[in-house]
């Protein structure tokens, strides 16, 4: 959370934790982010955020999800716990911990295809993969032919992740994702 937040100011946006459901109604867009998706499904039913944060998802609150939160958002998932959650913001199915022990964590350096031909270096800890992209999600970036970011609508989702990185360019694609979401629904 703490190296999303930073990011997101470095690239020029206010960016606050969400914690509590007065501090989502405030929120233009969520980063949902990594650590570990069967405690963040824990903690939203405790701080009464799920139901909430599915109205906002329902409404096209554009979100920045990796990892975890890629796996929180997910349509379907492989793997999981059974209190968990998928609440489908994304029309995928991802598998938790795809990668195996021997590749817990690893980096690779990606084709992320909205943000032009400079490579980007993906961190990816104990990554989930996506195992199959519905018709709604595009698939934006891939590994050894495996997706690793899908973007659908205004919500992108990542198996890695870039706020472990100098590299600004996910966060900057992602305010103007929510800038244009925000136009929209102004006009
Ligand atoms: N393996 C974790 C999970 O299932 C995700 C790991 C991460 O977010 N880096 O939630």
């Amino acid at each position: 959370m703490r190296e999303h937040l930073s990011a997101l100011a470095r690239a020029g946006a206010e960016a606050v934790g969400v914690r509590t459901v007065a501090e989502l109604e405030s929120v233009d867009a969520l980063v949902l982010p990594g650590g570990e998706s069967t405690t963040m499904c824990r903690l939203l039913r405790v701080y009464a955020l799920e139901q909430p944060l599915r109205e906002r998802l329902a409404a096209g609150m554009p979100t920045l999800s990796t990892c975890a939160g890629l796996i929180v958002l997910s349509r379907e998932v492989v793997d999981g716990r059974p209190d968990q959650l998928a609440l489908g913001a994304l029309d995928v199915v991802t598998r938790r911990n795809a990668f195996g022990r021997q590749v817990d964590s690893f980096e690779a350096d990606l084709h992320i295809e909205p943000l032009g031909v400079a490579p980007f270096r993906g961190v990816f800890i104990r990554a989930p993969q996506i195992e199959t992209t519905g018709d709604e999600a595009r698939v934006i970036a891939t590994l050894n032919g495996a997706a690793v970011a899908v973007e659908q609508g205004p919500h992108i989702g990542l198996c890695f992740h870039p706020e472990m990185t100098d590299d600004l360019r996910v966060h900057q694609h992602f305010l103007r994702v929510v800038d244009e979401a925000t136009e929209r629904s102004v006009a």
